[in-house]
């Protein structure tokens, strides 16, 4: 057994694991080697339970003291009990669990971990783990145990015990990094680092660690790009793209002018469209600064010219929301062209039709989910490919479409905040133009922190908007991370919230769990007024845009990210009417308040994502990964510029000195380059 061997080799890895391994990516032994944690356990001491803090994870040991109970019902059971100690007692819950009152019941000493919370103004264990008899504790304390990635049927500990024998098999000759560069970065030996990776004895080690493969992450990934794009810089421009005077035509009919950014962007990539080389720019503007106008113009200019212009993006009810709005303008303005939706919850009658009329040319502008790069799509000459919200997006679904024509013409927007000097490293000659002005008649949004006794008064508020002919949207508590019983807690919630405002309000709920078609028929139905109040969990995060929603109300707000609550807050703000967002939050925590003030006091996306970056802190060991800012496995663009810089002038220097990598020290890095970037890089977001 080396480190090429496959997995199947290791000792307890029958077919059955081996496939579920397979399944996330692994296949040999280095492939599992280089299958980090995705985070660590700490195991401390025990707190006593009149120490532990609010939002964090605790340990406490004690005994039960009272009764256990169960809370009558079907779904979502809550088993109770006080755990008390020298010090106080604690209240802890597990949901789903019922069988713990027996469990649990036979007495001594239990020592819980869990997430401290806040419910009804007393703090609350949440749903902690349990080690009973309390000596299990014991073998875990003092370690940092990985905590892996997984996916159904594969465990912690299977992965686990399979990297500890893979990591015999790690050997300083399959390091990608040539071990000059390695010594002038001092960073540790290969061997060394990836033991500490897995297993490190300290937070130190593993910073140490992480530090060389964040490193290589960057530097693979930039000369792939670099040598990927040798290749695309060839394409030519096939399309002749000319100005046409029914765009200047159509801006005068709109109801508000462009911003001079937005006017500006239009400028850049009508040159493009125009130039010698295909287009390949990526447009970045906050949430609500109107990108999407800008990208309709490209879409509007190919149509004249005669070709087609594709849309794609990430959710179907984004996806649907585009189409409703380019069709509606074609129409309003008298534009002589036609659109078509085509997404994967449409029948298969429904696709028929819409794939004969987009390779007959009958339509002009297509817009649609990733059923945009089906086999069964052809089109007829396409010559641009918009995709919104990228981040959302691999590249090897970009690419798909991109396949579809003669080297269409390829624009990306996105929301994320990704500064300008990092841009130009990570995407090298993608051209990148920023909308940096918000459209003159918004008004500021007004926002606002508050604890849940001022729940009421939120809702009268929400009341009285809807008097005024407002909409509102209210992002529902999260429970925990499962989507099923974030459905239950919304259908609750809006039950609750319709019976508190009364009949001539109409409530509607979505959540992850719907059916696209049910999730169309709210969001059109709210679009469209019918619906005044939208419970909803985070699904409406990205893009959605009904410009007549002034109030956003979100409950637990500390439960989530600052840049996720800055995309949820771009859901208003809109329009011309003032708008509103309450953070609502019973937490007391300090670190708390500090983030929601940050919200509270700022509404731009870059700040925020730069003073989020700050309250983490060096202590965060696994940066902001989970927002969906580009998809590395484990660099994070913000908390790891410096390198990121360090590796984008490296890169620069290796391909100075041996452009094709070619030198024998150079050999790994190519091979792993050509074997397994592209796969990586496909699969990853640009
Ligand atoms: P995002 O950049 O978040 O994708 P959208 O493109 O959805 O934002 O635009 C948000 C709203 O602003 C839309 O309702 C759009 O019609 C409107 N809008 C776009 N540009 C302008 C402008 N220059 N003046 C006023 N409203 C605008
Ligand atoms: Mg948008």
């Amino acid at each position: 057994m080396d480190s090429r061997s496959s997995i199947g080799t290791i000792k307890g890895i029958g077919e059955k694991t081996e496939a579920l391994f397979h399944k996330v990516g692994v296949y040999s032994i280095n492939d599992l080697i280089r299958y980090y944690p995705r985070g660590f356990e700490i195991f401390d001491d025990p707190v006593p339970v009149s120490e532990i803090e609010e939002g964090r994870v605790c340990t406490v040991s004690g005994t039960v003291f009272g009764r256990i109970t169960v809370s009558p019902g079907k779904m979502r059971r809550i088993t109770s009990l006080n755990l008390k100690d020298l010090t106080g007692t604690l209240k802890v819950i597990w949901f789903n669990m019922p069988f713990l009152r027996n469990t649990l019941g036979r007495g001594g000493l239990l020592i819980l971990r869990g997430r401290v919370v806040r419910r009804k103004e007393i703090l609350v264990m949440e749903h902690p783990e349990i080690y009973y008899p309390a000596g299990k504790y014991e073998e875990k304390l003092h370690t940092m145990q990985p905590v892996y990635p997984l996916t159904a049927g594969l465990t912690n500990n299977t992965v686990t015990k399979a990297v500890k024998q893979a990591l015999s098999c790690a050997d300083d000759n399959d390091d990608l990094l040539p071990e000059e560069l390695a010594k002038k970065r001092g960073f540790l030996p290969y061997k060394t680092s990836v033991m500490k990776m897995h297993f490190p004895g300290t937070k130190e080690d593993f910073a140490q660690a992480r530090e060389r493969f964040v490193y290589e992450e960057f530097l693979t990934f930039i000369l792939s790009l670099r040598r990927m794009r040798e290749e695309d810089n060839r394409a030519e421009n096939t399309f002749a793209f000319r100005d046409d005077p029914r765009i200047g035509q159509f801006l005068g009919e709109l109801p508000f002018t462009l911003t001079k950014a937005q006017m500006k962007v239009w400028q850049e990539i009508k040159a493009d469209l125009q130039g010698k080389h295909v287009m390949s720019r990526l447009v970045q503007g906050d949430v609500g600064s109107g990108k999407t106008i800008v990208a309709f113009l490209g879409l509007l200019l190919a149509g004249f010219n005669g070709y087609q212009g594709a849309m794609m993006a990430p959710t179907e009810v984004l996806a649907r929301q585009h189409y409703e709005n380019i069709s509606g303008m074609l129409e309003k303005y008298h534009l002589p062209l036609k659109a078509e939706l085509l997404t994967g919850s449409m029948t298969a009658g429904q696709k028929r039709q819409a794939y004969e009329r987009i390779s007959s040319g009958e339509v002009s502008v297509i817009v649609g989910t990733h059923a945009l790069i089906q086999d069964k799509v052809v089109y007829h000459k396409l010559s641009l490919v918009v995709t919104d919200e990228q981040h959302r997006f691999g590249v090897r679904q970009r690419e798909a479409l991109a396949g579809k024509g003669s080297a269409p013409h390829i624009l990306v927007m996105s929301a994320t905040p990704i500064p300008r000097t990092l841009a130009i490293i990570l995407y090298g000659d993608l051209d990148v133009s920023v909308i940096d002005e918000m459209p003159r008649d918004r008004l500021p949004i007004k926002n606002c922190v508050v604890d849940t006794s001022y729940r009421n008064k939120a809702y009268a508020f929400m009341k009285k908007q809807v008097s005024e002919g407002r909409q509102c949207y209210v992002i529902c508590p999260m429970v925990e991370e499962s989507e099923s019983m974030d459905a239950e807690n919304v259908i609750d919630y809006s039950r609750m919230l319709s019976e508190e405002l009364g009949d001539h309000i109409n409530v509607g709920y979505l959540h992850g769990k719907m059916k696209a078609q049910e999730k169309d028929e709210i969001m059109e139905a709210f679009g469209r007024n019918e619906i005044q109040i939208l419970v909803s969990t985070t699904v409406i995060e990205v893009g959605i845009d009904v410009p007549n929603a002034t109030v956003i109300m979100i409950e637990n707000s500390e439960r989530f990210g600052l840049a996720q609550l800055h995309q949820l807050r771009g859901r208003v703000g809109r329009g011309k009417h003032q708008s509103y967002c309450i953070f609502m939050t019973a937490s007391k925590s300090d670190e708390t308040k500090e983030r929601l003030d940050i919200l509270n006091h700022s509404n731009d996306g870059f700040f925020i994502a730069g003073e989020d970056l700050r309250l983490r802190g060096p202590g965060d060991l696994f940066g902001i990964r989970q927002s969906g800012i580009l998809d590395f496995k484990i660099a994070d663009v913000f908390q790891d510029a410096g390198l990121l810089k360090t590796a984008g002038e490296d890169a620069a220097e290796i391909l100075a000195d041996d452009p094709l990598l070619e030198k024998p020290s150079h050999e790994r890095l190519r091979t792993y380059i050509d074997r397994k970037m592209k796969d990586f890089l496909l699969d990853t977001t640009l």
